[in-house]
C-alpha cells in the first residue's frame, strides 16, 4: 500500500507506531502532486519547502513526546484562507501578489495541532460559483473525470482530498461550497453551524453566511481536522463562545431510534433520477441502521435560492467596496482618482462584476425594501421551517445536489442554471443549521453521489455519527478515482 493510500487516521496511527514519518508522508504527496496535479490543477500555490520543513519538525516534536491531534498530517487550505507570508488569492486576479501578514485562525489552529500546510488550493474568484470556473487562474477538474467540473467554490479542496493529494482540507461554504464539491468528488465535507469556526482572517463573502467547512475521504478524517480547527475566537464577534466537544468520540456508529426526516420539497422535479435512486436506497440503509424514517416538509424551500441570490451578492457589493487598489493586491494607475478606482475594479471576473451589480441594485434607495428587506423576512420564514422540523427529527436527510458533476464549460453561459446546483444546500447556511455531504453512491457513468445530512443548531456530532454509521455499513470511500493523465 502506498503511503498516500492512507486515510488521514490511518496515517496518524502509522505516525504513532513509528511506522513512518511525517517528512516521509509529505514527500509521498509531494511526489503525487508532481505526478497527478498537473491534470487535476487542484493547488494554485505549493508550499513544498514549508511543507517539508514543518514535517520535520513534527518528527522532532513526535520524537520528544509530542501527540497533537494533527502532528504531522499533510494537508490543503482553500485560498480563501489567509496564510501568513503565502499568497492568498482568493482566485482572484485582485490579490494578485497578496501575501498576508497574519495567519487565519483555523489555519493558526492547524499549525497548533501539529498539520503540516502543502499549499493554497484552487476556488471561484471570492467563492463565488459551483464549478471553479470562476477562479481567475485555472479551473480544476473532477479526479472522476476530468473533462468534468469537480464542483464549487471549494473545489480545489476537494479534488485534492479525493484524489490523494492531501490527507484533509479546509474550504469555506457560504452556500454550499464543501457540501457541493465534496458530493461531486466522491469525498466528507462538512460545514458547520454559523459561528462555530471562526471566520477571523478568512476572506469575506457574505458575512451573515460564511463559514469554514472541513474535507476528508472518510468521516473520521472530516472530524479530526474538524475538531482540530472549531472553536471559539475572540477575534471574531461572530464566533460562538460554546466549548468544543468531542467529536470523535461521539462516533460511535450507533444510530438507534435516531429520527430522520425526508422533506417533501427536496424530492422534486430535476432532481436527477439516479441521484434520487441513490438517496433513497441511502435512507433505507439508515433505517435498517435502526433509525426512524419520517416524512417531513419545509414549506418555503421555493424561496430558498431567490432568497440566497439577493442576500449573498448584496453582502458581497458591500464587502467588495475595500478593492480600489490602494490596500491590496496589484497597483493600477489611472489619469485621475475615478479612473484608477475603475480601472482596479475591471480586475473583478465577469461573475464577481455581476454580483456587485445585483447587490447594490438590490440595496439601493428605493428598491432596498422590495428585495433586500423581503428576502430578510424570507430568510426569517426558512429558519422557521428549520426550526419546526427540528422538532420532530434530529437528523434531515436529502441529496446534497440535484446531479452529478457536469461537464466544464456546460453551465458557464447560463448562470442562472449554475445557481440552480444550490437548490439543496443553501437553506441551510440562511438557517442556523449545520450540514454535511457523505458518498452515498454512483451514477451510471462512475460519477460520485452525495448524501447531504442536516443537523439542528451545533449538532455536528449528531450529523458526524449518522454519517459515520452510514459509511460503516457501505465502505463508498473504499473506491477512488483513476485519473486519466
Ligand atoms: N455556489 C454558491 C455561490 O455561488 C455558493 C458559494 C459558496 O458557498 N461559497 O454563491
Amino acid at each position: 500500500m502506498k503511503l498516500t493510500d492512507l486515510t488521514l487516521t490511518e496515517l496518524r496511527d502509522a505516525l504513532r507506531r513509528g511506522e513512518t514519518s511525517s517528512v516521509e508522508a509529505t514527500q509521498a504527496v509531494l511526489d503525487r502532486i508532481d505526478a497527478v496535479d498537473p491534470a487535476v490543477k487542484s493547488y494554485l500555490t505549493l508550499t513544498p519547502e514549508n511543507a517539508l520543513a514543518d514535517a520535520a519538525a513534527a518528527d522532532k516534536r513526535r520524537a520528544a513526546g509530542d501527540d497533537s491531534p494533527l502532528l504531522g498530517v499533510p494537508v490543503g487550505v482553500k485560498d480563501i484562507i489567509c496564510t501568513k507570508g503565502v499568497q492568498t488569492t482568493a482566485g482572484s486576479k485582485i490579490l494578485e501578489g497578496f501575501v498576508p501578514p497574519y495567519d487565519a485562525f483555523v489555519v493558526e489552529q492547524l499549525k497548533k495541532t501539529g498539520a503540516v500546510i502543502l499549499g493554497k488550493t484552487n476556488t471561484d474568484e471570492f467563492a463565488m460559483g459551483s464549478s471553479t470556473e470562476n477562479s481567475a487562474y485555472m479551473t480544476t477538474s473532477n479526479p472522476w473525470d476530468v473533462t468534468r467540473v469537480p464542483g464549487g467554490s471549494s473545489g480545489g479542496s476537494a479534488a485534492a482530498v479525493s484524489a490523494q493529494l492531501g490527507y484533509a482540507a479546509l474550504g469555506s461554504d457560504t452556500g454550499g461550497s464543501v457540501r457541493q464539491p465534496a458530493s461531486f468528488c466522491g469525498v466528507v465535507g462538512i460545514r458547520p453551524t454559523y459561528g462555530r469556526m471562526s471566520r477571523w482572517g478568512v476572506i469575506a463573502y457574505a458575512s451573515s453566511l460564511d463559514q469554514v467547512g472541513c474535507f476528508g475521504r472518510t468521516v473520521a478524517d472530516t472530524t479530526a481536522i474538524f475538531q482540530a480547527t472549531a472553536g471559539h475566537d475572540p477575534h471574531d464577534s461572530t464566533s460562538l463562545s460554546v466549548a468544543v466537544p468531542d467529536y470523535e468520540a461521539a462516533l460511535t456508529g450507533d444510530i438507534k431510534g435516531l429520527r430522520v426526516g425526508v422533506p417533501k420539497e427536496y424530492f422534486v422535479e430535476g432532481l436527477n433520477p439516479e441521484t434520487e435512486k441513490a438517496v433513497r436506497a441511502a435512507i433505507a440503509q439508515l433505517a435498517d441502521l435502526g433509525a426512524e424514517i419520517v416524512e417531513i416538509s419545509l414549506p418555503h424551500t421555493e424561496y430558498a435560492l431567490p432568497v440566497y441570490y439577493l442576500i449573498a451578492p448584496a453582502e458581497a457589493s458591500a464587502n467588495l467596496a475595500r478593492y480600489e487598489g490602494t490596500r491590496f493586491g496589484p497597483r493600477v494607475t489611472g489619469d485621475d482618482m475615478i479612473s484608477t478606482v475603475k480601472k482596479t475594479r475591471a480586475l473583478f471576473g465577469e461573475e464577481v462584476q455581476r454580483r456587485i451589480m445585483l447587490g447594490t441594485y438590490a440595496l439601493s434607495a428605493g428598491y432596498y425594501d422590495a428585495y433586500y428587506g423581503r428576502a430578510l423576512k424570507a430568510r426569517t420564514l426558512i429558519k422557521n421551517d428549520f426550526k419546526k422540523a427540528f422538532e420532530q427529527v434530529d437528523v434531515i436527510a436529502s441529496p446534497t445536489t440535484p446531479t452529478t458533476a457536469f461537464k466544464i464549460g456546460d453551465k458557464t453561459d447560463d448562470p442562472l442554471s449554475m445557481y440552480l446546483n444550490d437548490i439543496f444546500t443553501v437553506s441551510l447556511n440562511l438557517s442556523a443549521s449545520c450540514g454535511l455531504s457523505v458518498p452515498c453512491g454512483f451514477d451510471a457513468a462512475g460519477l460520485p453521489i452525495g448524501l447531504q445530512l442536516i443537523g439542528d443548531t451545533l449538532q455536528e456530532a449528531t450529523i458526524l455519527n449518522a454519517a459515520y454509521a452510514y459509511e460503516s455499513a457501505t465502505q463508498f470511500y473504499k473506491q477512488t478515482p483513476n485519473i486519466k493523465l
